[in-house]
């Protein structure tokens, strides 16, 4: 049977660009695929055709050929589907199926991708809001170099699969079915290795130690995650390169807690400050600054500073920070400063300086009136 044009087989003109190119096709193949067409011999073929046309025009220089020389100049190179062109051809049935069908059970076209990696960065807390750069050392698999990753032996080449014939898939015949299966042979790769690659065992890949630099954003906080894509395992078979995620996680900072975006301090204050009123330091994360408390302040009374919280590392407006004033008791005293106290007791006793205890006395005697 001879064969039909390339073109005419995609439906496309003869100056069609790339992407136009990779449109056409997949609009056909949507149609003709084998699991949209199950048992249909026809569609099969017609898919088979598409994919072959497909391959010849989508590469530069096979293209080239054909439009000079017509088939005869393609045909060993186009004698089944996917060949040399796995890597294009999984690519576009990765996205096309995977659109369609849903995340259900993506199906597996070509090599796996390799693993994603996680790392656990302690930061403190100023680290975390002021962002920071960090090395990490982190064992990963990279692509093997007197390979190039390829797994074969300095000097020889993968050779195409006889199983699946370079597809990376088989089909095996169930009832009525047709099923799609990773080939056994080759693991999806559509590509076998005779001789393997010393270094690496024919895996494509070794282990190795590598440092990277990450950038942490000012704002984060514990839980977040960091991408650094492309940075994880380099897959075996010449697969996706994994992705590496920073996960984050803020140590507890003596002075301050964080929630989101606010921080909370106690400051404990001197109970003659409490009682006259006046100008406290406190602390923050960008130093110290004046908090003026009032007059006859109590213990346990949250002062707000606007501002002098922390920036979210997603935007919006800075948080505040929130003083909790402790009044403490003195101890230790002298003396003179315990008959100090002394008058000052004498002086206070039976007036309103009390509040909370005047209102608790109350209370209290309203509690023992009513027994
Ligand atoms: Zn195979
Ligand atoms: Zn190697």
């Amino acid at each position: 049977m001879a064969k039909r044009d390339y073109y005419e087989v995609l439906g496309v003109s003869k100056d069609i660009d790339g992407k136009e190119l990779k449109k056409a096709y997949r609009k056909k193949a949507m149609k003709y695929h084998p699991d949209r067409n199950p048992g249909d011999a026809e569609a099969e073929e017609k898919f088979k055709e598409l994919s072959e046309a497909y391959e010849v025009l989508s590469d530069g220089d096979k293209r080239a050929a054909y439009d000079r020389y017509g088939h005869e100049a393609v045909d060993g190179s186009a004698g089944g589907f996917g060949g040399q062109g796995g890597a294009d051809f999984s690519d576009i049935f990765g996205d096309v199926f995977g659109d369609i069908f849903g995340g259900g059970g993506r199906r597996q076209q070509g090599p796996a991708p390799g693993a994603d990696l996680r790392y656990q960065m302690e930061l403190s807390l100023e680290e975390a809001v002021r962002g920071v750069e960090k090395k990490i050392r982190i064992p990963t698999m990279v692509g093997c170099k007197p390979c190039s990753g390829t797994g074969a032996k300095e000097g020889s080449k993968p050779s195409t699969c006889g199983t699946c014939n370079g597809h990376g898939q088989v089909r095996m015949q169930q009832g009525f079915f047709s099923v799609q299966q990773t080939c056994p042979r080759c693991q999806g790769r559509g590509q076998v290795i005779e001789d393997p690659c010393t270094s690496c065992r024919g895996r494509g890949v070794t282990e190795e130690t590598k440092t990277l630099s990450v950038k942490i954003p000012a704002g984060v906080d514990t839980g977040d995650r960091i991408r650094l894509a492309g940075e994880g395992e380099a897959a075996p078979n010449g697969g996706r390169t994994g992705d590496l995620y920073v996960q984050v996680a803020v140590k507890q900072h003596p002075i301050f807690e964080r929630d989101g975006k606010h921080l909370y301090c106690e400051v404990p204050i001197n109970f003659a400050d409490a009682a006259l009123g006046g100008d406290l330091e406190v602390p923050t994360l960008s130093g110290r600054v004046k908090l003026s408390i009032p007059e006859g302040t109590q213990t346990g009374k949250m002062f707000r500073l606007r501002g002098k919280g922390i920036k979210p590392v997603r935007g919006g407006s800075v948080g505040d920070l929130l003083c909790k004033v402790v009044v403490e008791t003195p101890v230790g005293l002298s003396k003179e400063q315990k008959d100090l106290l002394d008058q000052f007791r004498e002086s206070t006793t039976g007036k309103k300086h009390q509040p909370k205890s005047s209102s608790w006395f109350d209370s209290v005697k309203g509690f023992f009136d009513d027994l």
